[in-house]
């Protein structure tokens, strides 16, 4: 059964995760950009496939921009948050950013899904999904589902998968 309202999707990350390449995988061909510009704190991405719109932000930037992709919080049914597997340094990053995000008003007392993608999969250094999980205190979310793929956004494996049970949490 098909429906068709719209719903939007919410990616964020550090710059360098993957998340340029990820979004760009779920574009029409013809709004492939050859180029990934790095856009710190801007929207990075937005664009629509099969009534999903994704709407994707940097994080990066000291927090100067927070207040653009917190904007989005709202209006956002689901969010992708991606980590790069390979970037162990910043992992206590992404940690606070997550913490931050899962305790901001806008999304605290929602039941709003969270898709993380451990992305970079194919690089030597990559933890895996189930290390990135456990650093990253995900067991400790009890109030929203979730759930965390792997992921190599330059073959695009394991993307279609993540979204997918993405849409199904919201439609
Ligand atoms: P963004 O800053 O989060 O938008 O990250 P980008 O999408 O621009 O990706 C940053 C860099 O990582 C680029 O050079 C990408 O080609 C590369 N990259 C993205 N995803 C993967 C991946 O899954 N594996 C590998 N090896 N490189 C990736």
């Amino acid at each position: 059964k098909l429906k068709k309202e719209q719903i939007n999707i919410l990616v964020v990350g550090l710059n360098n995760s993957g998340k340029s390449t990820i979004v760009n995988h779920f574009k029409n061909p013809e709004e492939k950009s050859l180029v990934t510009v790095p856009t710190v704190g801007f929207s990075v991405e937005k664009f629509q496939n099969q009534g999903v719109n994704f709407t994707a932000f940097d994080m990066s930037g000291a927090g100067r921009y927070r207040s653009l992709w917190e904007h989005h919080f709202k209006s956002s049914q689901g969010i992708v948050f991606v980590i790069d597997s390979s970037d162990r340094m910043r992992l206590v990053v992404v940690k606070d950013e997550l913490d931050t995000l899962l305790h901001h008003p806008d999304i605290v007392d929602r039941k709003v899904p969270i898709l993380l993608f451990a992305n970079k999969m194919d690089t030597p250094e990559a933890l895996s999904s189930v290390k990135i999980a456990a650093a990253l205190g995900l067991e400790k979310i009890k109030d929203k589902p979730w759930h965390i793929s792997s992921s190599n956004a330059l073959t695009g494996d394991g993307l279609q998968d993540g979204v997918q049970w993405l849409v199904q949490q919201i439609r």
